[in-house]
């Protein structure tokens, strides 16, 4: 992968996580996905390396590295357990993310530091039932009540729950104004009328928690809500872009271990009087293979510069985020085929890689709801 223009401290860090993720995470990744779960104090050696804090600024307990250095660590972390970085990703690209660029500076100061040295972790609750792609469809309500708030409705498919402290949640503050009246909360999730499920089973992301959140009767204060009333979740959409560019950094990080899982795969695998690799359409599938992640990889840093620029970098960042993760769902589909049955097998890192890639897809908007985003900005 061509990373000859990073500036010495942007390669530098890579190496940094490189070689933190070659120790502390590879290793165990097959038996985390195996065990549904990682340590939480995972979370506390990424903030004590001021890692977790990377695209957020000093003042809020961050290290300021900016977006391209949290692409950076995305991709190196998302290379070693796609279930670990989906749980870093959520926590400081979605839920911090939300408190960074929503809160006042009350609400910064009061959260983010913890959070950013990883001793409170954050969950990001928007999904329900019937709210998947359809936002306005959010049907948990926040009532005025006695100069706050009461919470009732339920959350589903909430990555970190099952330990997490609080949730950065979306309910519906006037539920006649729809999408304008979606409010932001930030919910310890230990309060009275706060029910956590048990944590759910799906098809990959192992080593990641997931759980449905059910709130009964939660009372939230003004403090707790994050901006204007109504305007919560489409400013959120606007801003959260690091979450866009994060998920392309991560589908090119697990795209990278699928392809290097598959060149090991086929320069030892002899069939044919000689290794896999010397057959052409074998070592074809491969040059498609780091094409595409290069191009996907580009395109992730290009959106993650813009973004560091001070420069609109929506649009570049839903192109990164199709482009990368339909890539690495491509990657990762690929690589379990030149594995052969080998792969096919529980033990292998490829079946793992296949079962991790299609969520990826899923999340920060699906594939046909960044398309959607693409061409709207091609009319405007
Ligand atoms: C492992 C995992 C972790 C998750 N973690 C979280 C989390 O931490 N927090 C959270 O809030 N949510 C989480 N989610 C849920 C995630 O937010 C949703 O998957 C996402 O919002 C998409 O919604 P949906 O899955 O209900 O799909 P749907 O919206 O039901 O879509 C199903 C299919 O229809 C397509 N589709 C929908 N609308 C259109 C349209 N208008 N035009 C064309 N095609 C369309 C979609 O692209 C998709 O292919 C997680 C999900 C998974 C699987």
């Amino acid at each position: 992968m061509s990373d000859a223009l990073l500036a010495d401290h942007e390669a530098q860090f890579q190496d940094a996580v490189r070689a933190f993720t070659a120790r502390e995470i590879t290793p165990h990744a097959a038996a985390w996905d195996r065990a549904g779960r990682y340590p939480r104090e995972l979370f506390a050696r990424l903030g004590a390396l001021g890692w977790l804090g990377t695209a957020f600024p000093e003042d809020v307990g961050g290290s300021g590295g900016g977006s391209t250095l949290y692409a950076l660590m995305c991709a190196e972390l998302a290379r070693g357990s796609a279930g670990v970085a989906l749980g870093m990703y959520v926590h400081t690209a979605l839920a911090c993310g939300a408190v960074h660029h929503l809160g006042s500076d009350g609400q910064r100061r009061r959260i983010l530091p913890a959070a950013l040295r990883g001793e409170r972790i954050a969950c990001w609750a928007y999904a329900e039932p019937g709210a998947g792609s359809d936002v306005a469809s959010v049907r948990t309500r926040a009532r005025r009540e006695g100069g706050g708030y009461v919470l009732d409705g339920g959350k589903l498919y909430i990555t970190n729950a099952p330990f997490a402290d609080f949730a950065v949640l979306v309910a519906s503050t006037e539920p006649e104004r729809g999408l304008k009246g979606l409010s932001l909360f930030v919910v310890e999730l230990d309060r009275p009328g706060v029910t956590v499920g048990r944590p759910m089973e799906k098809l990959g992301m192992g080593a990641s928690e997931m759980a449905e959140i059910v709130l009964d009767g939660c009372r939230a204060g003004e403090a707790d809500r994050l901006g204007p009333e109504g305007t919560g979740f489409l400013q959120a959409m606007k801003v959260l872009t690091l979450g866009r560019i994060a998920a392309a950094a991560f589908g090119v990080g697990l795209g990278r271990a699928a392809h290097e899982t598959a060149l090991t795969h086929v320069r030892e695998r002899v069939q044919f009087g000689g290794p896999l690799l010397r057959q052409q359409f074998v070592r074809f599938t491969l040059a498609d293979m780091a094409t595409r992640l290069e191009a996907a990889w580009q395109l992730t840093l290009h959106a993650a510069r813009l973004a560091d620029a001070g420069k609109p970098h929506g649009n570049e960042a839903s192109m990164a985020k199709l482009f990368a993760t339909e890539t690495c769902t491509w990657t990762c589909e690929r690589a379990l085929h030149l594995c052969g049955a080998q792969g096919y097998m529980l033990e292998s890192a490829a079946q793992r890689f296949y079962r991790d890639c299609k969520v990826l897809e899923y999340g920060e908007g699906t594939s046909e709801i960044q398309r959607e985003t693409i061409a709207r900005a091609l009319e405007a």
